[in-house]
């Protein structure tokens, strides 16, 4: 029997194009078989998905292209955001068997967006909102009642209200993993929202996911504070992305407006894609910068130290030496002696605020090149 080798790059879960890709290949009489590494086995065709652009999915899929050369076709938000799966490959039910999987399902019941944020690649991918894309059936198995929903943008479709209802008549336990829109949370919506089993992506706890980026969407919470308090304490998470076009203050004000609401940030870095935008603003340090350092998070989570590092490296980037308090935020619960390091130079190190930055006006800029971010940063 010929053989259809799909291979996941860099995969954090299971592949639903690859998952397809194999239902469609076994409906025609071919073998597949998941490979997770760059040793090609003796297969007639050769697919590989990348979902994420990361330096190490990118050398794995160099690798694999080193071997199969012409054979090996590409996809993937990682590799290529304007290849899709062709209609025929698309609608097909996912293979979970490829995976030996039964934890979840997983699928999309609408795609795209019609907003477009500068970071996000979901416009260029998906297109505009296509509501009616697909139902439960045709992602989720007999049986299973762990769904992870992969819609950009579900609240902003014109049937979200139907779809809300059929996951609390199926019984269904949902995570939005590409989180809510605070935009269209109504009152309808989260009459509707608290009935609904929404989990963390373990399906260990009730979680929802809302994201913020920006000072104006940081109001809304607060504007609709009351319909998010009924969701419940300490069952929102909400996403906040640093290091893309965002002042300090503005990250600032973000995450003090979510602490002051019970609202559970969960910070995560922009990686930049080919030809996005980038980066904050050379008037990024806008803000006394000791706000951040006696900033303390709800948790001593990894996130909240790599947005620690990424402003401490920035720090360092312009004005050419390490904030200590800043250090000494990074490393108070976890690889507490990293910071040894960079104390074991002096001249890396001040504590002397007010020769950088005194909080007031901005200080001039010194040239000074980027560097690598220090080995302590992992
Ligand atoms: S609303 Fe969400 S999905 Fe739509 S463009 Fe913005 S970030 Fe992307």
């Amino acid at each position: 029997m010929k053989l259809v080798a799909l291979y996941d790059i860099f995969g954090k879960m299971p592949n639903l194009a690859l998952m397809k890709l194999s239902t469609y290949y076994k409906n025609k009489g071919y073998k597949t078989t998941l490979c997770w590494d760059a040793q090609p086995p003796d297969a007639s065709l050769h697919y590989a998905s990348c979902v994420f652009h990361h330096p190490r999915a990118n050398h794995a899929l160099a690798m694999l292209r080193s071997r199969l050369g012409e054979d090996l076709v590409t996809g993937g938000s990682g590799v290529d955001v304007g290849r899709t799966l062709a209609p025929e490959i698309d609608t097909c039910f996912p293979d979970y068997s490829l995976y030996e999987w039964s934890r979840y399902a997983l699928g999309f019941l609408s795609r795209g967006c019609n907003l477009r944020c500068p970071f996000c690649l979901v416009p260029e991918k998906e297109g505009r909102l296509e509501e009616n894309y697909a139902t439960f059936d045709d992602f989720v198995p007999d049986g299973q009642r762990n769904v992870i929903l992969l819609d950009a943008n579900l609240l902003a479709t014109g049937n979200a209200y139907a779809l809300l209802e059929e996951m609390i008549r199926r019984d269904y336990r949902v995570n939005f993993s590409q989180t809510l829109d605070i935009r269209y949370l109504t009152a309808e919506a989260t009459a509707l929202l608290e009935q609904v089993k929404s989990v963390n992506s373990r399906f260990t706890k009730p979680m929802y996911y809302f994201s913020c980026n920006s000072a104006a969407q940081a109001s809304l919470f607060r504007e609709k504070q009351d319909l998010l308090r009924r969701l419940g304490r300490d069952k929102i998470t909400v996403i906040v992305m640093f290091g893309f076009d965002k002042t300090l203050s503005e990250e600032y004000a973000i995450l003090s407006t979510l602490q002051e609401l019970h609202l559970i940030p969960f910070l995560q870095e922009y990686m930049p894609l080919p030809g996005c935008p980038p980066q904050p603003p050379d008037n990024y340090f806008d803000l006394d910068i000791d706000r951040i350092a006696q900033m303390r998070f709800r948790t001593n989570g990894r996130n909240n130290e790599k947005f620690l590092s990424f402003v401490s490296q920035r720090y360092f980037e312009t004005f050419g030496q390490y904030y200590l308090p800043l250090l000494e935020a990074r490393y108070r619960y976890n690889s507490k002696r990293a910071i040894l390091r960079y104390l074991s130079d002096p001249s890396l190190v001040t504590r002397r605020k007010d020769r950088h930055f005194g909080g007031q006006a901005h200080p001039p800029r010194r040239e000074v090149s980027r560097q690598p971010r220090h080995a302590a940063d992992g």
